[in-house]
């Protein structure tokens, strides 16, 4: 099966922060990948900026090395490659001076639709919106892409959006989570909302409990003055997690559209009740012979943060009252996996006895990495000759598999969500209200622990995390499923 490509407007698309590590490692080479597919129409641009003294070849050239690095084997079709990077420019510019800001306005058309990714540091936010208009680059139509973190806690999430809200409409502004682009999230809706057979089962009537795992194996690598005053919690839960969770658990909208979606996902979080501190595990990886421990990582022997967090958390509404959600998200982990597993409850009476066996319960896995895909854990007859026996056994939709040659296009998370904003769909961003809904939920459980100096406990590098996260799902006759890389 081949997926269908469908062009979107020409456009302007430019890059603040277009030398910087996520313009080269995510968002150039998806770009590549959306023209060579065919997606990017003809007299489209994409224009990086920063303060680099560069010209557009030299810009060329950056990025060439750049799509060769990070790129896939697309990078071996050299006619295609050779035509990408003449669409692009370069501009020299400060976000907080007024060199190249004039040249830039000479560049940008007005007439095509128009992007800004802010790809920098959200501290120049501010001023990229105010140039933008000064200079008349900007239009009403323009659209502007925003980076995580947005915000470190509420205040400074309702100070950013007030700042962009002073430029631009919310209808104008994409707070990207990469994660919202993968396809098996798109596909969670998909599932749910797409076929008559889930959504009846839906609730806590046949949910016994829901696990959301998102599991590294890196460390805080290069990061560790950043993590250090961010942590598990606001690097991962705040934003992705959360977004995971919504999407889950929230009712039906009344039509796929941007806002109806994005209304039902604020009512979830607005519903989520706060978590007792017996229901949080936080840890902090120790060293090991393949590297540092996580308090060396971030250069503080006093560090109290968490680069491992687990908690039981609470839907306070009519479809999941008394379902548990488990979360957890950490690095040095065993694998680098994300799932969600939606476990349902078992069978009231089972008509099979000890002999038959009875292998348990449904599952319902929806992979985000490795593998995107899904997984429906039955229980059907052992095939053979040995009599009426019952085993579980998954029922796999492994994309790459059940999409065959179309897989070959399924685009990454960035590449997909750059193409929505072109499209001017921000049904998979955040909208402010949702975020500062996130912040004020998050807030009071980061101020609990700090006023409880909690400690983080130690967890092996390689692991599932702390034992306390065990016990976390023990303590209520669960386990945790096997994080499988
Ligand atoms: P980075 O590697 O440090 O790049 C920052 C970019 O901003 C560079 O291109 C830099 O170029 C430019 N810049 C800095 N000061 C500037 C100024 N005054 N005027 C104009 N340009 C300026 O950072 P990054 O990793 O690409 O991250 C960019 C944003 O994405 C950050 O908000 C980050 O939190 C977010 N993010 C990154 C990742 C990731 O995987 N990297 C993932 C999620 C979110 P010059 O020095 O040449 O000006």
């Amino acid at each position: 099966m081949v997926s269908r490509v469908i062009p979107v407007e020409t456009f302007d698309l430019v890059i603040f922060g277009g030398t910087g590590d996520l313009a080269r490692r995510k968002i150039l080479p998806g770009l590549f990948r959306r023209f060579r597919s065919g997606q990017m129409p003809a007299g489209s641009r994409v224009i990086g900026a920063a303060r680099s003294e560069l010209d557009s070849d030299g810009y060329r050239q950056m990025i060439f090395e750049a799509i060769a690095e990070f790129g896939g084997d697309e990078v071996h079709d050299k006619k295609s490659l050779d035509a990408f990077l003449k669409v692009l420019e370069y501009v020299t510019i400060d976000a907080k001076g007024d060199g190249g800001w004039s040249e830039l306005a000479d560049l940008v058309r007005q007439d095509v639709v128009q992007a800004f990714y802010f790809s920098v540091a959200p501290s120049l936010f501010g001023d990229l919106a105010e140039r933008l208009h000064t200079y008349g680059i900007s239009n009403d139509k323009s659209r502007i892409v925003v980076e995580k973190p947005f915000g470190r806690d509420l205040a400074s999430a309702q100070a950013l959006n007030k700042t962009l809200a002073t430029h631009f409409d919310e209808s104008q502004i994409y707070r990207i989570d990469h994660y919202l682009g993968k396809e098996t999230v798109q596909n969670l809706m998909a599932v749910r909302f797409g076929n008559v057979l889930f959504e009846p089962l839906w609730n806590n009537q046949y949910v016994d409990h829901i696990q959301i795992t998102v599991a590294e194996t890196v460390s805080v690598g290069g990061r560790g003055a950043y993590y250090d005053k961010s942590g598990a919690m606001r690097d991962m839960v705040q934003n992705h997690l959360m977004q995971l969770l919504c999407l889950i658990a929230m009712e039906p909208p009344s039509h796929f559209d941007a806002d109806a979606v994005r209304d039902e996902k604020l009512k979830v979080i607005r519903a989520l009740q706060s978590v007792a501190p017996h229901h949080i595990v936080r840890g902090q990886y120790d060293a090991d012979e393949n590297g540092p421990s996580f308090r060396e990582d971030v250069e503080n022997p006093r560090s109290f943060t968490e680069s491992f967090i687990a908690m039981r958390c609470h839907i306070a509404n009519w479809r999941w009252a008394g379902v548990p959600f488990y979360l957890r998200t950490g690095k040095r982990m065993s694998a680098r996996s994300s799932e969600i597993a939606v476990v349902f409850k078992e069978l009231g009476h089972s008509i099979f006895g000890d002999e038959e066996g009875n292998e348990g319960r449904n599952i319902l896995a929806i992979r985000l990495q490795p593998n995107e895909g899904m997984d429906l854990q039955v229980t059907i007859k052992e095939p053979g000759p040995g009599g009426m026996r019952l085993i579980n056994v998954p029922l796999d939709m492994t994309f790459a598999d059940a999409l065959g040659d179309g897989a070959e296009d399924v685009a990454d998370a960035y590449e997909r969500l750059i193409m929505d904003v072109i499209r001017g769909n921000q049904t998979l961003f955040m909208r402010g209200d949702e975020v500062e809904a996130a912040w004020a939920w998050t807030d009071p459980l980061i101020e609990g622990w700090e006023a409880r100096n909690d400690v983080p406990k130690l967890y092996d590098p390689g692991s599932a995390g702390p034992g306390d996260a065990m016990s976390l799902l023990r303590r209520d006759g669960r386990e945790w499923r096997e994080i499988k890389g």
